[in-house]
């Protein structure tokens, strides 16, 4: 892949993370580490394991979680709001 910057051009080397799709035709910008895997791969096993709660504990954290919504709904028209995005 080569870019266009003015009158110069910078030649990009094709590559595909081992684990998604993401290439760099999608992604110009993506960076890859030593063992093929895309940074939004290394983002997102990041955010697993910084941010989700497994087993028990998050069973309980999501209980907790659907308690509070009800009981902020109570009395009200509506539970909770689901966005929904269609593009025509
Ligand atoms: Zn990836």
């Amino acid at each position: 892949m080569t870019f266009n910057l003015g009158q110069s051009s910078v030649q990009i080397r094709y590559q595909r993370c081992n684990r998604c799709i993401m290439d760099t035709n999608a992604d110009p910008k993506i960076v890859f580490d030593e063992s093929g895997l895309c940074h939004h791969c290394v983002r997102y096993d990041n955010l697993i394991n910084t941010r989700v709660i497994n087993g028990l504990a998050g069973k309980q954290q999501l209980e907790n979680l659907i308690k509070k919504i009800k009981q902020a709904g109570r009395r009200r028209d509506y539970d909770c709001i689901i966005g929904i995005f269609r593009r025509c």
